[in-house]
């Protein structure tokens, strides 16, 4: 199905624990097997009817097959991107399939399959892969959860000979896998330098809760990155018996998506995979087990360097719904539309002048291909745990008991049906990747593929009929009531107030289930953005680009737009502009206040609108526009799908005319922002990188630091709105890039109408220089934090430069280089790192120079090592330059990127902004393969003496603190 039933993110797997207790309400499929039979077939006239009891059917634009092996396979034709071809390798095998001595093996049989393999020796695969322009980067090609391992292949399918190769890697992955004992070996010391950066808080919370969100289940110990002492101790043989056991054809699903004949693809998968077989007397792959919760459940789990403080309400896990009939799949948009609607009353709370929490979330969870569970969870405010758990119980209760009104139902539905109409729209645009992960979903989760046309016609047809009566049963009959729970505390124990105890929580909990709840009251919404439209300017003067496609009009305000229409996505509009100005525009004392002044004022919503009120007005819209200002300018950005280009604009023509002043919302986000500040300077890596900024820049006022809950305390109201206003309430100086799918002509009336209109009362538009510069010569710092035995090497070069387009494609061919020799040596070589890599830029604005950043992670006993290879391999680029064979592979990757580029509403955005900042010829952007082309490894030698400056550079090494 399209991906607009997940709108929430899934947790599950070996997701990091903040992201999934955080506030996603989880994938909302219904628990119900049949909550209230709707009363008829829904029918719309000219498309065939749906019977509810019917299958939904696999649509007609994808081939699925199953050979005598029992090996499934998928075939799509599509030919967006050209010339590429999407292959995976989805093997039904994960974690929970390990023995207790290859806990964590799942995932490093992952890693050997490029170590290695029948048809191509240790580094082969990785060095061909690049070659043909693939990156490859830490896992980024694969990946391995509880119940599946997924192999992706992205191939260009210019070279004839690729197709064929590509085919035979997923052959090697399938079953030809060397698994060398002293490669494995040296993959495990790869593998514990993986778990190293895992490590910290989060896990350490996880490993405490996550026995009893999986309720004791082998779910619970079986993590994909799996046990320490497994990982230092197994015996090569584990590894090879997990890949004997399970990577067999009854498991596996070979997925062909893009340019490529289909009966092409069908012989390939023949000649490739027909011969695998399932290894004798298989292993019978088990369905691991979840028992229900039986009795509730208090849980407290505080770490002194946890991230901020949370409750979570569990439920008892229950099967997940059943799906492939018409009637289930009208069940799971019935609890889309009960999950939205119960999402927005969260958000509304947040809202309030004493928010109960800082955000919330409550609904259906899948928490396994077979099972889910209702949870609510919020970040707690400083009020603490009590109000949160009270505002979560009851607004549950609020909703089982009146349910929603059928305002709130018709927003919702008109938010979901515009969600289907916009992927309906794009259907002929849609990208190889996004079927893939169908398909995969498909294989592994049996999630329904009807096509895009079909879904988009069974929502139409079924949307419509879903009753409020029937929205409110399935919301009392899904919220639990009475069921056992576990109620779970996690935080810092430096949080505000007393840590609760597990009596206390529950306390709390069973005194808010006691509370008599009422009715919501009605709300009164505007009927709009605007109550009326402004008094239109007009278009001045007009020019035409004939090679760029552009149009730039001069409006009778002074105010310039720059159009490019394409037609690359059938419904998406951007915009975007920029002009000198900036925070660097006020006082070095005004200037912390000032880095908050935007996000102050767009918290109070705009014109008569509260920001929730905004969001209600919207249903069934798309559009947004924010105003920031960045160290040297004022920007704007926004984006509309092409029915919305007014909206967009009616909502940028507020934010520069109607400021809303709202002091219950403002106080709302001061506390928020105090309270999520809180935690900050306890956790490791906001410690060292704050270090990083104070060794580069001492305390310059110009540089942003990590905030401190009482930065919010200077903060004043009326300053905030005035330093907005400053800047933003004049659009001087401004031209307002639009690209995407619109029509010129039939646009311009709205320009004249929103921008021509807008105010330009003069104001300074020249770059501010107020003289911030990184320190000089060699500054080298150690930084104590965290208790784990993590180490972050960090090395910044920094300097002056003459910028060019050319020399600038030299100076990031030079950090793609030594990227690709810091993973083959650091990591693959040397097994000191799992993952990192330098990165940087050239800077034009307030004057020419360029800053070169190096992350590495790794222990504390590898730090000088890591320093050792790092300078080696700088040193080997100033004395030698890249190999050929090294920058060929990067300009291969390059010249990929900028063919799917070109064809990208955002790419052609960003750079006619470029040229508008930096007053250069935008045809610049039809030459960039040539100035790929352009680049010799002598360029990039000489690169890599000109930048990196071994007497100007800063050296910031974190280090575990001392334990006491
Ligand atoms: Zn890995």
């Amino acid at each position: 199905m399209l991906t607009l039933l997940r709108f929430f993110p899934v947790c599950r797997a070996g997701a990091v624990l903040a992201a999934c207790l955080g506030l996603s309400t989880g994938l909302a499929w219904p628990a119900l097997a049949h909550p209230a039979k709707p009363a008829a077939d829904a029918a719309i006239t000219g498309l065939p009817a749906i019977h509810l009891a019917d299958p939904i059917p696999i649509g007609p634009q994808v081939k699925v097959g199953k050979l005598a092996n029992g090996l499934t396979y998928y075939i799509q034709r599509n030919t967006r991107p050209e010339k590429k071809l999407e292959l995976r390798l989805v093997v039904k095998a994960g974690s929970v399939l390990e023995d207790e001595d290859q806990r964590g093996l799942a995932h490093l049989t992952e890693h050997m399959a490029f170590n290695g393999s029948a048809h191509f020796k240790k580094w082969e695969l990785i060095s061909w892969l690049q070659t043909i322009g693939v990156k490859f980067g830490a896992d980024l090609n694969a990946y391995t959860s509880f119940d599946e391992t997924v192999y992706m292949l992205p191939i260009p399918t210019d070279q004839p000979d690729n197709v064929d190769k590509g085919f035979l890697v997923l052959e090697d992955w399938a079953q030809g896998l060397t698994l060398d004992d002293a490669d494995i070996d040296k993959e495990r010391s790869i593998v514990l330098e993986e778990a190293r950066t895992g490590k910290g808080a989060g896990e350490r919370m996880n490993r405490q809760l996550l026995p009893k969100l999986y309720n004791g289940s082998r779910y619970a110990s079986r993590l994909p990155i799996g046990d320490e002492t497994v990982l230092k101790t197994f015996k090569p043989a584990a590894v090879q018996r997990f890949y004997r056991d399970w990577y067999r054809p009854d498991l596996m699903a070979v997925v062909v998506v893009g340019d490529i004949e289909p009966a092409r693809a069908e012989q390939l998968i023949e000649r490739h995979f027909a011969r695998l077989r399932n290894p004798v007397n298989e292993r019978p792959r088990p369905e691991v087990a979840i028992a229900a919760r039986s009795a509730t459940e208090a849980l407290v789990v505080t770490d002194p360097e946890a991230a901020g403080n949370s409750v979570l309400i569990r439920y008892p896990v229950r099967p997940a719904p059943p799906h492939g009939s018409f009637a289930d799949y009208r069940t799971k948009l019935v609890d889309s539309l009960f999950s939205a609607m119960l999402a927005q009353r969260l958000q509304d709370l947040t809202q309030q002048p004493a928010p109960p929490f800082l955000g919330a979330s409550s609904g259906l969870s899948a928490l396994t291909p077979r099972y889910q569970s209702f949870s609510a969870s919020a970040r707690l405010g400083k009020e603490g745990a009590a109000p949160a758990l009270a505002a979560l119980v009851q607004e549950n209760a609020r909703v089982r008991a009146f349910g929603f009104s059928a305002a709130e139902l018709e927003r919702s539905k008109k938010d979901m049906l515009r969600g289907y109409e916009r992927i309906y729209t794009e259907r002929d645009k849609s990208n190889s990747a996004d079927f893939v992960a169908e398909y995969t979903r498909h294989f592994l989760e049996g999630e329904d593929i009807p096509g895009i046309a079909n879904e988009y016609h069974y929502a139409r047809a079924l949307v419509p009929g879903i009753s409020l009566a029937e929205v409110n049963r399935y919301a009392s009959a899904t919220i639990p009531v009475d069921a056992a729970k576990l109620v779970v505390y996690l935080g810092s124990d430096k949080a505000t107030g007393a840590t609760p105890a597990p009596k206390q929580l529950m306390a709390w909990t069973d005194a808010a289930a006691r509370v008599k709840v009422t009715a919501r009251a009605d709300e009164h919404l505007a009927a709009g953005l605007l109550a009326k439209p402004p008094p239109a300017g007009s278009i001045v003067a007009e020019s035409h680009d004939e090679a760029l496609g552009t149009t730039t009009l001069t409006l009778s305000n002074g105010v310039k737009v720059l159009l490019k229409p394409t037609d690359f996505v059938n419904d998406q509009v951007l915009l975007s502009a920029s002009r000198p100005g900036g925070l660097t525009q006020f006082g070095a004392g005004d200037v912390a206040a000032a880095r908050y002044a935007n996000a102050i004022v767009t918290s109070m919503g705009a014109g008569q609108l509260s920001p929730n009120d905004m969001q209600k007005v919207l249903a069934g819209k798309a559009a947004s526009v924010g105003l920031n200002f960045s160290q040297y300018s004022d920007t704007v950005g926004g984006s509309a799908a092409s029915a919305d280009i007014e909206t967009m604009l009616q909502l940028l023509y507020l934010r520069f005319t109607a400021v809303r002043r709202d002091p219950l919302l403002y106080r709302s986000y001061v506390e928020r922002q105090s309270e999520s500040a809180r935690n900050l300077m306890v956790q490791p890596q906001t410690v060292f990188g704050d270090a990083i900024t104070e060794a580069m820049y001492g305390d310059s006022p110009w540089v942003a630091r990590v905030p401190k809950p009482d930065d919010f305390s200077q903060l004043d109201l009326e300053r905030s709105i005035a330093q907005y206003r400053q800047r933003f309430a004049s659009a001087r100086g401004l031209t307002f890039i639009l690209v995407g799918s619109f029509d010129v002509a039939a646009i311009k009336p709205l320009l004249a109408t929103y921008l021509a209109s807008l105010p330009t009362a003069p104001l300074p538009l020249e770059v501010k220089d107020v003289g911030l510069r990184p320190t000089q010569g060699i500054v080298k710092r150690a930084v104590y934090s965290g208790s784990e035995a993590k180490s972050v090497v960090s090395l910044n070069f920094t300097g002056p430069a003459t910028y060019s387009k050319e020399e600038n494609m030299r100076f990031q061919a030079l950090l793609e280089v030594i990227n690709i020799r810091i993973t083959e040596v650091l990591r693959e070589q040397l097994a000191l790192i799992y993952s990192g890599g330098m990165s940087g830029s050239m800077v034009r604005i307030p004057y020419e120079h360029y800053s070169i950043g190096a992350s590495l992670p790794t222990g504390p006993d590898k730090v000088d090592q890591v320093l050792a290879a790092t300078f080696a391999e700088i040193a080997r680029l100033k004395n030698q330059g890249p190999s050929q064979a090294d920058l060929d592979k990067v300009k291969q990757n390059w010249l990929q990127v900028q063919r799917r580029a070109l064809r990208e509403n955002a790419y052609w955005l960003q750079q006619l902004q470029s040229a508008i900042t930096y007053d250069t010829d935008p045809a610049a952007i039809l030459t960039v393969e040539e100035r790929i082309g352009a680049v010799t490894a002598a360029d990039v030698q000489a690169a890599a003496r000109r930048y990196f400056d071994l007497q100007n550079y800063v050296q910031v090494v974190l280090y575990p603190a001392a334990k006491k």
